[in-house]
């Protein structure tokens, strides 16, 4: 019967393993270990772990397990893997499946994090990287090999916002045999199709749209059974990287909202860069909803039209004016998640991307004025009220 269940049926029950008290809202089982019946049953659970039976909760857990399922059905994967962070995903996306000798071909617009993995902790392993424009989908079949094993980028780009072609990349690899792998954060899974556009393996931090209330740390990985049982658990449940049944818990109920809040935040941030596209203290309006953005035709095949939960403003007047502009705003509040129900401005330069050398800056396009602004849930028209006083105010 899930089957059938449109995307909100299936957030909202998606999943849900009842106790014998047949609660209704969803069980925090805050359990390392599970007792077995006696020693022939514990035995025969290392042997074989049955869907629902559990043996440690670095392995798995059932609050974890509701989760996994849940964002799995949604996302249209067979099975899904949680993490401790968005992080541990993307590290055990990449590091489950790489040995020495590998190839990796990567986009190069990406989050700090990622750059650093793929940069400096996979080659130290002797698997090499090669960095593209994903945008350009040319470049993509320049660099990919025989001996590619993946291929990996984030479907919209952070901070700059580029939207890239997921099923014209997935062509791509495919035809040399690499796993295409999807950081889909900005796409949100709301949003995302990006299975069904050819992606093997997705990856979310769920500390962003899913908890969507800047409480808990969280990732998963998303891909086929075999994958994710067979390649991905493997190296997770010996290196340690699960996510805490509570944390689990706290995404399970944000993914009962999540398709409310990233529309509603979506049509606010549409609303923003319409308004504020063209403003006189303004070098940049990036929006991947803008029909003014670079890939906006891929914003309506990839996103069914939407834009994301985010926008990157680029102010007139450097560093100085952006930091007139962040410590003007009274509603947004100076921090660096995303996603979350209040508007968070962030200056990319100085903080998330402050480890990038000035040429890496320049070549991504994270220019001294850039502001990224995490749209909340707050009224579309205070945060414009404030944004456009804000903006007045930079260039004072
Ligand atoms: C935040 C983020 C991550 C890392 O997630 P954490 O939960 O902070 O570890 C990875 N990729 C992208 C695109 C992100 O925005």
């Amino acid at each position: 019967m899930s089957e059938t269940w449109n995307s909100r049926t299936k957030l909202v029950h998606g999943g849900t393993r009842r106790s014998q008290y047949n609660e209704v809202s969803e069980a925090i089982f805050l359990t390392q270990g599970f007792v077995y019946e006696n020693a022939e049953q514990a035995e025969a659970r290392f042997i074989e772990t049955g869907p629902d039976e559990f043996i440690y909760a670095r392995y798995g857990n059932p609050t974890v397990a509701m989760f996994e399922e849940r964002i799995a059905m949604l996302e249209g994967a067979e099975d899904a893997f949680a993490t401790a962070s968005g992080m541990a995903a993307v590290n055990g996306a990449l590091t489950s499946m790489l040995k020495a000798g590998d190839h990796v071909v990567s986009a190069k617009a990406l989050f700090g994090s990622c750059l650093y993995i793929l940069e400096n902790i996979l080659t130290r392993y002797g698997v090499e990287v090669t960095f593209v424009d994903g945008t350009d989908l040319e470049a993509w079949k320049a660099a990919v090999r025989p001996d590619t094993k993946a291929v990996f980028f984030e479907s919209m780009s952070n901070p700059t916002l580029e939207v890239i072609d997921i099923a014209g990349v997935a062509q791509i690899a495919h035809a040399v045999g690499a796993v295409v792998i999807v950081d889909n954060v900005f796409s949100t899974p709301v949003f995302s199709k990006a299975i069904e556009q050819g992606a093997d393996v997705v990856v979310y931090s769920a500390t962003k749209h899913i908890d969507g209330q800047g409480r808990a740390l969280g990732g998963v990985i998303l891909g086929t059974k075999d994958f994710i049982r067979g390649t991905v658990e493997p190296y997770l449940k010996h290196t340690g990287g699960a996510l805490s049944p509570f944390n689990a818990w706290v995404m399970l109920k944000g993914l009962e909202t999540i398709a409310l809040r990233v529309n509603a935040q979506a049509e606010t941030a549409q609303t923003l860069a319409e308004a504020l596209e063209g403003h006189p203290a303004l070098e940049r309006t990036l929006y991947p909803g803008l029909a003014t953005h670079a890939q906006n035709a891929l914003v309506q095949s990839q996103l069914g039209g939407k834009g994301g939960t985010v926008l990157s403003l680029d102010i007139k007047g450097g560093k100085e004016a952006a930091f007139r502009f962040l410590n003007a705003l009274t509603i947004p509040v100076i921090s660096n998640n995303l996603g979350d129900a209040k508007s968070i401005a962030t200056h990319p330069a100085t903080t998330t991307h402050q480890r990038l050398s000035d040429e890496q800056k320049v070549d991504l396009g994270i220019s001294p004025g850039l502001v990224r602004f995490s749209v909340g849930l707050e009224d579309p028209q205070d945060l414009l009220a404030d944004l456009t006083a804000a903006l007045e105010a930079s260039q004072a």
